[in-house]
């Protein structure tokens, strides 16, 4: 069947103007100016159609609160059916790729949604994180063979350890892996450290030599100086980016994720000093590293860091966009969204071209206008690989 989409259209780099998407068989076969519905062909107007968003960072761990303790206990059989749900909720909420930057159950759901059998974004899943014993995300309260028995990431604590556990990853079917150079906010007034660089340049070396892209969780200067020298591909948080940080990053092509729309939500602090710290590096965040990123000309890629909890729902992964439109033109969120956040993660998505895969999205709204206009309720249709769902929006005509 042919489809013919008319609306005003955004190829992932530039605005067209009114025009028609043409689909046949999964792939986009015509991009036109105007009005040019080919004979026979199934018509569908929007206001806007553009190519599906990407999330460059989040979670499927399939819980309901957000702490550490609940992401590592959850049962793996609990973790699939609520990600299994979550994947069809950010499908229909204009999502069609994410990357899976730790869970127990992402390259399982890349794997199921590649061949057809449940319906979801493109998965590109990290498998288990690589973490440091002790780290943040191991629960301390704990007997240690417990934790890692249940954890989401291997930990692993000499260049000997970290090879090994890439190869696990590897083993579980990943394809990116993921870092922790740091920890986050749980070491009263100070960020916890996590892999040196020894380390790191070991785990970048083996990824790099499975062709596989490395992403590092960086909170301050030395996480995000030691990721920077290691050579890992995108900085995931990146927290206390300052001039020099930024200068590397953008000689080095390294990109950006800030993150911002996971620390719109408050966390669930246990030390009051660890509140402290958190509050001034994400009043920084939105302030100083977001400047120094932009003007610096970083590649910013839309992540959120949700997990699929109450406070970080799959669905509403839009709210990345919006808090960059603070910072970016909407032209450019809409390329963060989209064939930034795309090159990013290493996929061959994030746009629409004649003879490409046809994951796209029709909208109410204008989007290159108000960033607000991305959200679910505007999603009218998503095309993934070619084939039609409806989306959140309600449909007037
Ligand atoms: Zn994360």
């Amino acid at each position: 069947m042919t489809l013919a989409f008319v609306g005003k259209v955004f190829d992932g780099h530039e605005i067209l103007g009114l025009g028609t998407v043409v689909v046949e068989g999964g792939e986009i076969s015509r991009i036109s100016r105007g009005e040019d519905i080919p004979p026979g062909a199934q018509l569908f107007k929007g206001d806007f159609i553009m190519p599906g968003m990407i999330d460059a960072h989040l979670h499927f761990f399939g819980v309901e609160e957000d702490n550490v303790m609940a992401w590592n206990l959850v049962s793996e059989v609990d973790a699939a059916i609520r990600s299994t749900r979550d994947m069809e909720i950010l499908l229909r909420s204009g999502f069609t790729a994410v990357r899976d930057l730790g869970s127990k159950v992402g390259t399982r759901l890349s794997r199921l949604q590649r061949r057809g059998e449940i319906l979801g974004p493109t998965v590109v899943a990290s498998g288990y994180s690589l973490a440091i014993t002790g780290g943040d995300d191991d629960p301390k309260e704990l007997p240690l063979e417990m934790a890692q028995k249940l954890s989401y990431s291997f930990y692993c604590d000499s260049p000997h350890e970290c090879r090994k556990a890439v190869r696990l990853a590897v083993r579980q079917g990943a394809s990116v892996i993921k870092v922790y150079a740091s920890g986050a906010f749980s070491q009263g007034g100070k960020i916890q450290p996590g892999f040196n660089v020894e380390e790191l340049r070991t785990i970048v070396e083996e990824s790099h030599r499975f062709g596989l892209r490395v992403a590092s969780h960086a909170y301050g200067r030395e996480a995000l100086l030691t990721s920077i020298t290691a050579g890992v591909d995108t900085v995931e948080h990146g927290l206390g980016l300052d001039e020099d940080v930024a200068e590397m990053m953008r000689e080095r092509g390294i990109c950006y994720v800030p993150t911002l729309a996971t620390y719109e939500v408050p966390f669930e602090v246990s030390e009051p000093q660890a509140g402290k710290v958190r509050e001034e590096m994400v009043r920084r965040h939105f302030t100083d590293d977001m400047r120094i990123a932009v003007t610096h000309g970083l590649k910013i890629a839309l992540g959120t860091d949700y997990v699929g909890s109450r406070k970080r729902p799959h669905g509403r992964n839009y709210r990345e966009a919006v808090l960059l439109s603070k910072y970016m033109g909407g032209i450019d969120v809409l390329r963060a969204s989209t064939s930034v956040a795309s090159e990013c993660i290493g996929l061959n998505a994030g746009h629409l071209r004649e003879g490409g895969s046809a994951d796209l999205i029709v909208l109410r709204g204008d989007p290159s206008i108000n960033s607000e206009d991305l959200a679910p309720q505007n999603v009218l249709y998503v095309v993934k690989s070619g084939k039609l769902y409806r989306g959140y929006g309600t449909i007037n005509s």
